[in-house]
């Protein structure tokens, strides 16, 4: 019998350099030392894809050997990134070309320095991409949170990556303990869903399937940002997972509060992963309404449910009378709100959005400790000026 392989994303440090508007993190980082360990990596399953993400993982200086160690157990890996430590990032896929590298960029240069809150940070995220093309890095593109501030860059952006050869990955604005965030909200959604329906008819006039698939997912955002059910089910914690930097492992990045099914410093996988606790996470995923919709729990699902999107592209690929094949008034909700039959009172409460919620940051007691003297940024600055001069 073939070895069931997971979907597995590995949160490397929650230690983060930029200050984004959408996410908190960076006042939230974890201690070095407490930090998931080579050994603990070691006890991962095998694995179909990994996802190696913070924080900002390159702020990790062993990067290199926690990458080393993933590929003896997983098929392909992909490090999200923010694309500051251009000369990190260089000198890793140099040994490791077949890494993919996905870099988030939010808009053209003013609006992504403006949310990302790096000094030059398009720059810098823009020629560390243009690099590792000309280094003939295969499986390298942008990554995109789409929002308000943002939604009139979506198609500016990916055909710059279109043209640079790249993938182009987008995410709409989420609410959790991994953001640190709970206020997050989209407010103009008709011209946000418009921005969408945009990239959706790009997409699926390219000559590529993989990028209809990808429409499939952007139309799935337009649904998400109108607060409605998730096109496909949820399936995180049967055969995807996430493991935070302290080895607790959990079903995904979305819930309000950390769920932690084990932890990898202190059991075996096995243990960990048909332990009562895990079920218990289990249960309350099938119950789970917070609907997100994460390229990290949507593409396992797409695999898993392909007839749902194959049959979407199909539908769509067939209107060959028009140019324009994606309307976003296919949904039922974008048409409600059009016509008034829904307010957007009723669309944001649908949303995860709670401006009095008490953000759980899902860090250790021991990590929080810090902040009593310092501020996260203060913290993570220190950190990085310490690396510099070693
Ligand atoms: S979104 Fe990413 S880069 Fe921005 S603060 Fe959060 S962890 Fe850092
Ligand atoms: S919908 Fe899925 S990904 Fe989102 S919080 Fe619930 S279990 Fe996690």
């Amino acid at each position: 019998m073939t070895e069931k392989k997971l979907n597995g994303t590995v949160i490397v440090t929650y230690r983060c350099n930029a200050r984004c508007t959408m996410c908190n993190r960076y006042k939230a980082p974890s201690r070095p030392e407490e930090e998931i360990s080579i050994e603990t990596i070691r006890k991962l399953p095998k694995m179909y894809f990994t996802n190696i993400t913070g924080g900002e993982p390159f702020i990790r200086t062993d990067l290199k050997e926690v990458v080393r160690e993933l590929f003896r157990k997983s098929d392909r890996i992909v490090i999200s990134t923010n694309g500051f430590f251009t000369d990190r990032i260089v000198d890793l896929c140099r040994e490791f070309p077949d890494v993919g590298i996905r870099i988030s960029i939010e808009g053209l240069e003013e609006t992504n320095n403006e949310i990302r809150g790096l000094p030059d940070g398009y720059k810098r995220g823009y020629e560390t991409l243009k690099t590792l093309v000309e280094m003939g890095m295969k499986d390298v593109g942008f990554g995109m949170t789409v929002q308000d501030r943002n939604a009139r860059d979506l198609v500016p952006l990916y055909r710059i990556s279109d043209e640079m050869g790249m993938e182009f990955a987008t995410a709409a604005l989420h609410n959790s303990f991994y953001f640190v965030e709970a206020g997050n909200i989209i407010h103009d959604r008709p011209m946000v869903a418009q921005n969408f329906e945009n990239l959706v008819n790009e997409l699926l006039a390219s000559k590529s399937p993989k990028k209809w698939f990808r429409a499939y997912f952007n139309h799935g955002l337009i649904n998400y940002i109108y607060g409605q059910k998730r096109l496909l089910p949820c399936d995180m914690s049967f055969d995807t997972f996430f493991i935070d930097p302290y080895g607790d492992v959990m079903p995904c990045n979305g819930t309000k509060d950390k769920e932690v099914m084990g932890n990898l410093n202190t059991q075996t996988w096995d243990e960990l992963w048909n332990s009562q606790a895990a079920e218990a996470v289990r249960l309350k995923v099938r119950c789970c309404d917070r609907q997100c919709w994460m390229i990290g729990s949507v593409s396992p699902a797409m695999h898993k449910y392909i007839w749902v999107p194959a049959w979407w592209v199909i539908r769509h690929k067939a209107k060959f009378w028009t140019k324009k094949k994606y309307s976003m008034y296919e949904n039922r909700v974008v048409r409600d709100y059009r016509d008034g039959k829904i307010s957007r009172e009723e669309l944001d409460a649908c949303s995860t959005c709670d401006i009095c919620e008490v953000v759980n940051d899902g860090l250790s007691e021991r990590s929080r400790e810090l902040l009593k003297e310092k501020s996260g940024e203060e913290i993570v600055n220190a950190d990085i000026a310490g690396q510099m001069v070693r």
